[in-house]
This record gives structure tokens, C-alpha cells and sequence, in this order.
């Protein structure tokens, strides 16, 4: 498959890792980087969030089955909760 990318979609992945995927990761990362400071949820938060949705099966490609969030951009606001229930963040 010259040319073409050749990876095959991985329901468990983020953004990154979607084939095609990196512009969306720097996109997003934008639409982080443009929440505002006191809004925003800090790295250890994040990753804690994005470590339950990586081993969660409503994970799809990097969106949220239940609200069709990307899940990176819905674990970087601080308010946010994940939509489960009950939730499957840590608190
Ligand atoms: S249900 Fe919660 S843990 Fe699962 S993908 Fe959605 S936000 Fe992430």
C-alpha cells in the first residue's frame, strides 16, 4: 500500500495513534492549549483520565462512545466527568 497508511483503526487508541491521526492530535492539542488555565485539568489529571478510557470499551478511535467527545479534549477540562455510570475517572 504505497503511499497509503497502512495501519488499521485500534478502537483503544488516542488521536495519535489513529491512522491519519496526527493532525488531529496537534489540532487538539491546540483546543488544549486554548482552554483557559483555571479551567484546564492539570497533566497528572489528564493522564489518569486518559488511562481509564484506554482500558475502557466505549474507547472508539480516540472519541467517547457515550458522548462522542474526543476523549483527550474532554479530560483536559477540569469539570468535565466522564459520562459513565457511574464514572470511570478517578475522582
Ligand atoms: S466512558 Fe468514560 S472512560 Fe470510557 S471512553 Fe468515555 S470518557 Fe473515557
Amino acid at each position: 500500500m504505497t503511499g497509503q497508511d497502512a495501519r488499521v483503526p485500534c478502537p483503544r487508541c488516542l488521536s495519535a495513534q489513529v491512522p491519519g491521526g496526527e493532525a488531529l492530535s496537534a489540532l487538539l492539542r491546540q483546543w488544549i492549549g486554548a482552554i483557559p488555565e483555571e479551567r484546564r485539568a492539570d497533566e497528572a489529571v489528564r493522564r489518569a483520565r486518559l488511562a481509564a478510557c484506554r482500558a475502557c470499551a466505549h474507547l472508539n478511535a480516540g472519541t467517547c462512545a457515550l458522548c462522542g467527545c474526543y476523549v483527550e479534549y474532554r479530560a483536559a477540562h477540569a469539570a468535565q466527568r466522564c459520562p459513565d455510570a457511574p464514572g470511570r475517572w478517578p475522582a
